[in-house]
């Protein structure tokens, strides 16, 4: 697993370090105030303009080196720095200073010019000790910002104080708790309960009364959470999947969930694959269940992630039946059904007053003998849409039988493949053209099928996939 990046996003301590600013500006007063209260030792080189920058000098947080900023004079003073910045507004100078520093291995940063810089700062949320840094690899400042911003607002109001009580609690947990995992548990077990909403309150003694609950009921056995994990677009994950998610012990998942979803799970997570291999069949479904019980009984607690909603043909419903059966404890988490999904992103409703007043869920999944077992009557009518599963190795033999029990050839019928994905494709036909364009397109799977006039309602409509 390579990351991509150039930079490294690391917390540097600064609080026994020495920092130089070089450069006097505004530039130079916007890195400035990311050292003042982190670094003890602020020194500026350079004639001052700022405002902010000469009252720092007035207040003693900063030591003024003078004007005069000489380049070749500068090895002793940058040797004794763990971050420089280089701020004036003199390009060829920033350089300069910044090929010394490179040379004697110093932290240096020129604002603005990542090339000669050993590090670039990321866009930073400041909640201490909480603190977000965002970091585009250089790319995109300016979407850094933005998510900033969003991030920002997703931030509760007292995250720092919640923060500061959980740093004051560490020490005496850890003597109580001597294991790892328990004492993570009940951290968790504090954060997604009452006790984060008292601390976020600053009703510290309510808090510290819920951490030792969730301290001292830690659930030995283990639970398997059946989470629908949506048509693939990570936006599309409920907020209660992406917790779960991040709280796993392991998680079984199969080919329907696409990487940029399991990027979202803990990372410590055990990941197992057990869907269709090359050349290999899907792990049997007792299978799956058989491993769900034996994790969960080893105290895991298991993730099965599935595509979609996980009872919508997911064989959910089976998995919640065995685990009940042998006393595993089961929570399921709906999940946005690739009907909901494929709709929305291909701008084709599902429903509309004018055509469609029933919408069927159906399954294209083949008997063992390759034949299709469903009641054509009622599905080759009018007035309903046909949201179709699992349809497109059977795709010809569906449309022939829709037709011969009574829908017009020219009935439109469509497929979605991808759905919400990057890569999504919408194919609009017929029931008679729809099996020749989906083998001269290539259609691949998962697709979804649908049928009804609710098709004619198609618009090109704006994706927002960030
Ligand atoms: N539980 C899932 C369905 C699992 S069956 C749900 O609720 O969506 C697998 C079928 O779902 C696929 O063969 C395909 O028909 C459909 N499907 C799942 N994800 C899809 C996607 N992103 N785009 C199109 N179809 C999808």
């Amino acid at each position: 697993m390579k990351s991509e990046a150039t930079y490294l996003p690391i917390s540097l301590r600064l609080d026994d370090a020495r920092a130089l600013v070089v450069g006097g500006g505004q530039v130079a007063s916007n890195k400035l105030r990311l050292l003042l209260g982190r670094c003890p030792d602020i020194a500026v080189l350079g004639p001052v303009h700022d405002p902010e920058i000469v009252s720092a000098i007035e207040a003693g947080q900063v030591t003024h080196l003078g004007d005069a900023i000489v380049p070749d004079a500068l090895a002793p003073l940058l040797e004794k720095m763990r971050i420089v910045f280089a701020a004036t507004d003199d390009a060829a100078l920033n350089r300069e200073i910044a090929a010394l520093g490179r040379k004697m291995r110093v932290n240096l940063c020129v604002v603005d010019d990542p090339a000669p810089s050993t590090f670039i700062t990321p866009a930073i949320i400041d909640r201490t000790p909480v603190q977000i840094a965002i970091s585009t690899d250089g790319a995109a400042p300016v979407l850094a910002r933005r998510l900033r911003t969003r991030i920002e607002a997703l931030l509760p109001d007292g995250i720092s104080r919640l923060a500061r009580f959980m740093r004051a609690q560490r020490e005496w947990i850890r003597e109580v708790q001597p294991d790892t995992t328990a004492r993570r548990r009940a951290w968790e077990a504090f954060v997604d309960g009452a006790g984060a909403e008292q601390a976020l309150r600053g009703d510290e003694p309510a808090a510290r009364a819920s951490l030792e609950k969730a301290l001292a009921g830690v659930p030995v056995s283990g639970e398997v959470w059946l989470v629908g994990a949506g048509p693939g677009d990570p936006d599309l994950l409920t907020l209660a999947a992406l917790r779960l998610m991040q709280n796993a012990d392991s998680v079984l998942y199969d080919q329907l969930i696409p990487p940029a979803i399991m990027d979202r799970v803990r990372r410590d997570a055990e990941r197992v694959f057990v869907g269709k291999r090359k050349n290999h069949h899907t792990l049997p479904q007792d299978r799956i269940n058989e491993e769900l019980v034996r994790r969960a009984r080893q105290g895991e607690r298991v993730l099965r992630l599935k595509g979609g909603d996980p009872f919508i043909f997911g064989r959910g419903g089976e998995e919640m039946e065995a685990l009940v059966e042998a006393g595993v404890t089961v929570r399921v988490i709906p999940g946005i059904t690739a009907a909901s999904g494929c709709g929305a992103a291909a701008g084709i409703p599902l429903t509309h007053r004018d055509c469609a007043q029933t919408c069927v869920f159906v399954t294209g999944h083949a008997r063992a003998d390759g034949t299709l077992a469903l009641d054509w009557p009622s599905l080759a009518r009018k007035g309903q849409t046909l949201a179709i599963y699992m349809g497109l190795a059977p795709l010809a033999d569906l449309c022939a039988q829709l037709q011969a029990h009574g829908l017009p050839g020219n009935w439109p019928a469509a497929i979605v493949e991808h759905g919400t994905r990057h890569d999504q494709r919408v194919h609009v036909a017929t029931l008679a053209t729809l099996p020749a364009l989906v083998k001269e397109r290539r259609v691949v799977s998962p697709a979804l099928t649908l049928v009804g006039e609710v098709v004619e309602h198609r618009r090109e409509i704006h994706r927002d996939n960030l």
